[in-house]
């Protein structure tokens, strides 16, 4: 039986979006060539709720290996632990996001485990219990089908946000199994000494989880200053439409949309954005969209999972007030919002 792996990254006891896109794919092609999925989770002290989570994606089993060498992520106890566990188990497959450690394990473990090795892969096409991968070619707009020539393993790291994530609800008879670590697991030979967080209404809008975003409706350069409120209060980036970008409100960078960026935020807010196709052809797959526009009808509104129909500047102000409120009460207990 097919065997898919996918390899699972998390933080704050939430999944990470690269890892809920491997697992989601892995458990799409596992479904469909009725094999069987595995999440491989590695870490010390794993919270229930990554578990559960986890699970929530539809993976058939689910193997933990929990060791203090792993509470915090290191090249080589990571890459040891991994190479023995694909050496006993040989799956197929070994998906990975695209991340940083995945780019750190996934040549290391090819290299180790002399296994083929696509990164950046937009779409899978299994053929006789191999895969056809899908990927970028060397220059832009153009793509290339990259085919293994042996047998064995294939790891393979997919491309930012092209895979959907989504839950397909936990599977019957969903097994966790906890494993032990290779019995000579070293530390790392370095230490993180500090963990320094980027500042989110500097990111470039494709890697930010929320974005609030401006159109028309935000009127002048002084409304953008709002959105900046909002960006700063709930941790975004601000994001534009091409008017907005054409009235010089906002730089061309921060455009969304087909001639502007494609975006795939956790939260994406429209606010004064009538929801014009060449826009929404840009974000429409954000997984929580919330859209303010004083017309009832914008078509913003048929693809937003929440909608206030309201004059920015009213709206805005009360919705920066209320998340500074709920920040400051979140800080009075020790929680972080
Ligand atoms: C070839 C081509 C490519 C394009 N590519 C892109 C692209 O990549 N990205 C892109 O964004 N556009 C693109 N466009 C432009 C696109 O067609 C729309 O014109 C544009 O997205 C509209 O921007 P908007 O929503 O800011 O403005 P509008 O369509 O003018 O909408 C403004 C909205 O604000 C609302 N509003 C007004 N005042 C307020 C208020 N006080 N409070 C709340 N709401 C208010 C209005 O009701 C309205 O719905 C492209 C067009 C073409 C022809």
């Amino acid at each position: 039986m097919i065997d898919i792996w996918a390899y699972v990254e998390m933080a704050a006891g939430k999944v990470l979006r690269p890892s809920q896109e491997a697992l989601s794919e892995a458990v799409r092609q596992g479904r469909q060539l009725r094999g069987r999925t595995t999440a491989l989770v590695l870490g010390h002290g794993i919270p229930k709720e990554v578990l559960e989570a986890v699970g929530r994606y539809g993976p058939d089993r689910i193997l933990l290996l929990d060791d203090e060498l792993l509470s915090e992520y290191g090249t080589e106890p990571y890459a040891a632990c991994i190479e023995t566990l694909l050496q006993e188990h040989k799956p197929d497959a070994f998906l990975l996001g695209s991340s940083v450690v995945s780019r750190d394990l996934a040549p290391r473990l090819s290299a180790r485990l002399k296994s083929s090795l696509v990164t950046e892969a937009t779409f899978l096409n299994p053929q006789g219990g191999r895969w056809m991968v899908t990927r970028s070619a060397y220059r832009p707009h153009a793509s290339m089908i990259v085919a293994p020539v042996d047998t064995g393993l294939q790891i393979i790291t997919l491309a930012p946000k092209v895979m959907d994530a989504e839950e397909a609800g936990p599977a019957d008879g969903l097994s966790i199994q906890a494993l032990e670590g290779p019995q000579n697991l070293k530390g790392s030979h370095v230490r993180m000494e500090e963990e320094i967080r980027e500042i989110p209404s500097q990111l470039d809008i494709t890697d930010a989880e929320v974005i609030v975003a401006g159109g028309k409706g935000m009127q002048n350069e002084e409304g953008f200053a709002l959105l900046d409120e909002l960006a700063e209060v709930v941790g975004g980036t601000v994001g534009a439409t091409r008017m907005a970008v054409d009235m010089k409100w906002r730089s061309r960078e921060s455009m969304v949309g087909v001639t502007g960026k494609m975006v795939s935020p956790e939260v994406y807010i429209a606010c004064g954005i009538s929801g014009a196709i060449q826009h929404v052809m840009g974000m429409r797959s954000s997984q929580t969209i919330l859209a303010v526009n004083t017309d009832p009808n914008a078509p913003i509104f048929r693809i937003a999972t929440l909608g206030i129909v309201g004059d920015v500047r009213e709206v805005l102000p009360v919705m920066i007030g209320s998340f500074r409120e709920m920040k400051a009460k979140a800080g009075a207990q020790g929680v972080k919002a």
